[in-house]
């Protein structure tokens, strides 16, 4: 089952301890993981993940951003990572613009909480300058933005006319979905497919074209991957979780994922 590779579509290699990460990668290599796509959380974790890809050509493909499930960046601090990013341009680096989206947990966390009102405003513009880059520099984007802030997402990708949007994780109602298959954006399935009925929803109603799976790690699973250290080779149980709500067949399956995420990221 092996033969064919995979390519996790998204995970955060920098959040695993340091000194875990070459073994990481290796063992991800031998278990047939043909690539990952490496996300950042911020600038250090921009360039923490940077320094992974020049070391593993070919195997790494970074992602730059900001996680929106944080305090949002002041001006100077958008300014000074953007500006890093476009550098890598300049450069004639190859990379993606991500993780960055909307703070959909920490919103509904604190708009759930006594008297919780959360101003969105920020997050809204910081989304907007990531998504008007990815634009500039006609690079794929990575989103993390879920339920009804994918719509707003979609909004923005639109206004700016990105094509190439990669919501990873996806959860979201089935008009929100349409939309985004109609737009021609990527969604990409955890593990978690397995067990979360949610997810298994959403495998059905998507297009298999435009399906990606990931890990996400160092996330842990439940289900069957309770207590288990996620790592990139578990994306292929991502695929075969597809392979299975789909009702196709497991080889074809996975070799069309593999073949699409390799021209969705043209790596
Ligand atoms: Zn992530």
């Amino acid at each position: 089952m092996n033969d064919i590779p995979v390519i996790d579509a998204h995970i955060h290699i920098d959040m695993y301890p340091a000194e875990e990460q070459e073994a990481l990668l290796r063992e991800a290599i031998d278990q047939g993981v043909e690539a990952v796509v490496a996300v950042s959380v911020d600038l250090d974790s921009s360039i923490r993940t940077r320094e992974l890809a020049l070391r593993y050509p070919g195997r790494v493909h970074p992602a730059y951003g900001f996680h929106p499930e944080q305090e949002p960046l002041s001006d100077g601090e958008l300014e000074e990572l953007l500006h890093w990013i476009r550098e890598r341009h300049e450069a004639g680096e190859a990379f993606a613009i991500g993780e960055v989206g909307l703070p959909y947990y920490k919103r509904t966390e604190i708009e759930a909480s006594a008297g919780g009102e959360f101003d969105e405003s920020p997050y809204l513009a910081m989304l907007e300058s990531f998504v008007q880059l990815a634009a500039e520099l006609d690079r794929p984007i990575v989103l993390h933005a879920v339920y009804e802030d994918a719509d707003k997402a979609c909004r923005l990708l639109k206004k700016h006319g990105v094509r190439r949007a990669h919501f990873h994780w996806f959860k979201g109602s089935a008009d929100t979905l349409k939309q985004m298959a109609e737009a021609g954006y990527y969604i990409s399935v955890t593990p978690d497919v397995a067990y979360e009925e949610e997810i298994a929803e959403v495998v059905r109603r998507y297009p298999i074209e435009q399906i990606m799976v990931e890990t996400d790690g160092p996330w842990p699973f439940e289900g069957p991957y309770e207590g288990r250290q996620t790592v990139p080779g578990m994306a292929r149980e991502s695929a075969l979780g597809v392979a299975r709500v789909k009702g196709l067949p497991v080889q074809e399956t996975i070799r069309r994922l593999l073949s699409q995420t390799q021209s969705f990221y043209r790596i």
